[in-house]
């Protein structure tokens, strides 16, 4: 006698249950794949840039030792002091999941030679980043950069060149109203006499600073300019300006920059208390936003000493980064149009299980000659499958019933003109192309 459902229960598995469904850690959304057409055009387009410009993209690990970003980043850095995500290894070694790719870039370069290339040695990439904020509009604590990094030239052309390689990507995806901040923060000539002024001054109105900007006053004046608290912000107008100080090289260099920005036709404002959150940046520091929002789209400067500072021969290089959500927001803001580039062309359909062995053979044929198909096939009947097909709105439908699996056949239906007709299995894919060419689909 053979076993009973009721044998079958005793014996069940208890699998154990969650109680709750859990979630993603605080600040790290998923990206539903709705979201990812988006990001595709984002890539695509940074893809095509890099290209056209000459840049090799380049991948570098999302952890790096700690010590890189405390030295690269630099200890004074908001990112640094507050925004670092750190793991010890179970070998004690303690690994910083990346909060930015400039360090980890220069790193690579180092590591792997790349100087022996024809400077300038230009390189993109894009990939998760991670830093501890609290997480609100605009900001994540797992959110995705894209990056252009030219290393080996102190030329301002290629400060020109990065901020308008940004500027296009921005164009490139259909946004307006885009505004460059720009500033220079001068070198290590000037800046000690810039950096002298601001801590007078700022000492002169210690009482109005906030509690984190008082330290600041003690180990880098020029974080202050960076805080985004009122009070401190309200007594940034009154403070000295970079641009008073700086020594005849960096003066040069600023002034064509801002003569190349103006040939491309660029709009930028000097902002004379950009200085940016990273301590490497050396002469150009900028950001871009669109005119009606204080959120940075993108940002990047001049980090002339960065490569020696990582163990390398003194090399100027210039880069920015761009936040990949940030500019998703403004697409979805926009009602950025982006369609499921595959459109399936046939939908299959089969009923019985013969049938769905046939429609598995097919499927594969299909693919074979890259005709672009879709399937219901978890739906039984030809009703549930039909609807399916008109909601993928392919032009034709292949039926494969009972009759037709035993048969060898199918039916072809032309959803357009409403008709089919019975075809032997082996012409499937010549009648297809037939129609498609007197449709004039293209791709076939
Ligand atoms: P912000 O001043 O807005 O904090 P930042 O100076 O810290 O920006 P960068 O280090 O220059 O930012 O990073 C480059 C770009 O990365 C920013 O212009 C922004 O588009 C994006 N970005 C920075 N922090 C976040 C974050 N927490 N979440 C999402 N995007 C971010
Ligand atoms: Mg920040």
């Amino acid at each position: 006698m053979g076993r009973r459902p009721k044998d079958y229960l005793k014996n069940k598995i208890k699998r154990p249950k969650m109680k709750t469904i859990l979630q993603a850690p605080k600040g790290m959304p998923d990206i539903l794949p709705e979201e990812n057409l988006l990001r595709r055009k984002i890539f695509k387009a940074v893809e095509d840039l890099g290209n056209f410009y000459g840049f090799g993209q380049i991948e570098t690990p999302v952890l790096e030792e700690t010590k890189l970003f405390l030295h690269g980043t630099g200890p004074t850095s908001e990112i640094v002091q507050k925004q670092m995500f750190i793991l010890k290894t179970p070998g004690k070694d303690l690994l910083a999941l990346r909060p930015e790719f400039t360090p980890n870039i220069v790193r690579a370069y180092l590591e792997n030679g790349l100087y022996n290339n024809p400077k300038p040695v230009k390189l993109f990439a894009w990939g998760p980043v991670f830093r501890y904020e609290q997480p609100q509009r605009g900001r994540y604590r797992q959110f995705w950069q894209c990056n252009f990094e030219i290393l080996g030239s102190a030329d301002p052309i290629y400060d020109a060149l990065t901020i308008q390689i940004f500027y296009n990507l921005f164009t490139e995806l259909k946004m307006k109203e885009l505004m460059i901040e720009i500033n220079t923060i001068g070198c290590d000539n000037c800046r000690p006499i810039w950096h002298k002024n601001l801590k007078n001054y700022f000492r002169s109105k210690r009482k109005f600073l906030c509690a984190d900007c008082k330290n600041r006053l003690k180990i880098n004046p020029l974080r202050i300019l960076d805080c985004k608290n009122e009070s401190c912000q309200s007594l940034k107008n009154g403070a000295p300006k970079m641009i008073d100080f700086l020594c005849p090289e960096c003066r040069k260099h600023f002034k064509q920059i801002l003569e190349y920005l103006e040939i491309l036709g660029l709009p930028y404002n000097i902002n004379h208390h950009l200085v940016r959150g990273l301590d490497y940046y050396t002469k150009t520091v900028f950001e871009i936003r669109l005119a009606s929002d204080n959120l940075a789209l993108c940002g990047g400067g001049r980090y002339d000493y960065l490569v020696e500072m990582l163990g390398g021969k003194s090399t100027p290089a210039v880069g920015g980064a761009a936040g990949i959500e940030r500019l998703v927001e403004v697409l979805k803001k926009n009602n950025f149009k982006v369609e499921n580039p595959y459109k399936p062309k046939v939908f299959l359909i089969a009923i019985g299980d013969l049938a769905k062995q046939r429609a598995l053979k097919y499927l594969e044929a299909l693919r074979k000659v890259k005709i672009p198909v879709a399937e219901s096939f978890a739906h039984e009947s030809l009703k549930a499958q039909l609807r399916q097909a008109d909601k993928w709105e392919a032009p034709y439908v292949i039926i494969i019933g009972q009759k037709e699996a035993l048969d060898n056949t199918i039916i072809l239906r032309d959803m357009k003109a409403s008709s089919q007709e019975v075809v032997e299995s082996e012409k499937m894919i010549e009648e297809l192309k037939k129609r498609f060419k007197n449709d004039n689909i293209e791709n076939i």
